[in-house]
C-alpha cells in the first residue's frame, strides 16, 4: 500500500488525515517544521526560491524519512511561481534519488478532470463515488470545526486572566476534534471544544487592540513558518484576525468564487486592478476592509523573494495614508527571529496604542 503525505498547514492535517485513510490510504503526517526541516530544506532549494518552497522541501524529505513514497499537493494559476511547485519539488526530490509519486489537484474550478482523476488514484478502497462525497463532506466539517475553534482562540487570548490558558485550552480541543469520527462526533467535539475555550476566565474590561492579518497563503496558515505571530499578539492584548483560512481559500478555488472573495477584489481594485498572482491582491482588499470595519492595525506576512506581496507592500503605504491605518510587514524567511518579530510587535502595539488615544496620523513599516 503507497505511504501518502501532503503539505502541513496550520491544523488542517488532521482532516486531511482522515479523509486519506477513508480512501484506504496509508497516511504519513508531515511532521511540525522545525530548525531541522529549514535546515534540510534550505539545503536542497535553489538560493532565491520561495520560503514555503523551501520550507516544504524539508517536509517532504522528512516524511519521506518517516516512510511517505506519495505526496498530494495543489499546483496553481496565475503569474507566480506557486504553480510550479510540484514539478520543482519532484525534480530535486528525483534528483536526489527519490523515487516519488506526486499527485497534483489543480483548482477544480478550472480542471474538473484533474480533480476526479486524482480522487480516483486516491480511492485505494475503491469504493462507490457515493461514500468518496460523504468522506469529502465529512473532512469538510472537521476542517471547518478547526477553523472556528482557532478563530476562537484568537479572540479569547487577548483577554485570558492567565496568561497561556488559551494555548493550553486550545491544544486540548484540537486534539477533541481530531478524535472525532462521524459527522455527529465532530458537530459534538466542536461544540465541545467552543464551549471549552469560552470558558476561559477572561478580563473584559482590558483595552484590546484589533490587528488583521493579510498576507501569502503558507505563512498565513502555518505557525511554524510564522513563529506563532498570532500567540505573541494574542500576548500582546492584541485580537487577531486573519484574512484567509483553509475553509474560506477552498471555497473561493473550487466551484463558484464567494461574494466574498469578490468584495475583496472589488475593494482592491482601485489601487490593484490586476491579478499578480499569489494573494498581492488580496493583501490590498483585506486592508481596505479591515480599515472600513475600525481595526487598530494591519500586519502583512510575506515570504522573501515573494513577488505578488512586494508588489502589496509598495501599494500598502497609500492605503495606509488614505485609510489612516498603521500597518506593518514582515518579510519572513530561514533568519527571521522569534525575539527581533517579538520587539518590533511590541513596538507596533505600543504605536497603535497611541494612535487610538491621540488619533494619530497613518504609518507604515517594514519589518
Ligand atoms: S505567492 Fe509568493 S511565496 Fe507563494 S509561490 Fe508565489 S511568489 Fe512564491
Amino acid at each position: 500500500m503507497p505511504k501518502v503525505t501532503f503539505p502541513r498547514m496550520g491544523e488542517s492535517w488532521r482532516a486531511f488525515k482522515m479523509l486519506l485513510e477513508d480512501l484506504g490510504n496509508e497516511v504519513v503526517v508531515p511532521p511540525r517544521p522545525n530548525k531541522r526541516t529549514l535546515d534540510f530544506g534550505v539545503r536542497h532549494s535553489p538560493e532565491f526560491a520561495c520560503f514555503p518552497l523551501k520550507i516544504l522541501m524539508g517536509t517532504y524529505l522528512e516524511s519521506i524519512e518517516m516512510g511517505a513514497d506519495t505526496i498530494v499537493t495543489t499546483g496553481g494559476v496565475g503569474p507566480c511561481r506557486a504553480g510550479e511547485y510540484a514539478m520543482l519539488h519532484q525534480k530535486i526530490l528525483n534528483d536526489l534519488g527519490y523515487d516519488l509519486k506526486m499527485i497534483v489537484f489543480e483548482p477544480p474550478r478550472l480542471y474538473p478532470f484533474n480533480f476526479i482523476k486524482n480522487v480516483w488514484a486516491l480511492n485505494k478502497a475503491r469504493i462507490s463515488i457515493r461514500e468518496i462525497i460523504a468522506h469529502i463532506k465529512r473532512a469538510w466539517r472537521k476542517l471547518q470545526a478547526l477553523d472556528n475553534a482557532e478563530k476562537l482562540s484568537h479572540v479569547v487570548r487577548p483577554r485570558e486572566v492567565k496568561r497561556g490558558t488559551t494555548t493550553t485550552v486550545y491544544r486540548k480541543v484540537l486534539e477533541w476534534i481530531s478524535e472525532a469520527y462521524t459527522t455527529e462526533e465532530i458537530v459534538e467535539a466542536e461544540a465541545a471544544a467552543l464551549e471549552a475555550l469560552r470558558g476561559i476566565p477572561q478580563d473584559f474590561s482590558k483595552d484590546v487592540l484589533k490587528v488583521g492579518i493579510v498576507g501569502e497563503i503558507y505563512v498565513l496558515l502555518e505557525p511554524a513558518s510564522n513563529l506563532e505571530i498570532e500567540e505573541i499578539l494574542g500576548d500582546l492584548g492584541v485580537e487577531v484576525e486573519r484574512s484567509m483560512f483553509l475553509t474560506g481559500w477552498t471555497r473561493d478555488n473550487t466551484w463558484n468564487e464567494t461574494t466574498q472573495g469578490l468584495t475583496v477584489k472589488e475593494a482592491a481594485s482601485p489601487y490593484l486592478p490586476e491579478l499578480v498572482g499569489g494573494h498581492g491582491r488580496d493583501s490590498i482588499g483585506h486592508t481596505i476592509l479591515y480599515a472600513g470595519r475600525g481595526f487598530d492595525g494591519i500586519i502583512q506576512l510575506a515570504p522573501f523573494t515573494c513577488i505578488p506581496e512586494i508588489v502589496a507592500r509598495t501599494i500598502l503605504p497609500r492605503v495606509s495614508k488614505d485609510y489612516n491605518i498603521p500597518v506593518l510587514t514582515f518579510f519572513l524567511d530561514e533568519q527571521t527571529g522569534k525575539a527581533g518579530m517579538t520587539t518590533r510587535l511590541e513596538a507596533f502595539t505600543d504605536l497603535m496604542r497611541r494612535k487610538k488615544r491621540f488619533h494619530d496620523v497613518s504609518t507604515c513599516l517594514t519589518g
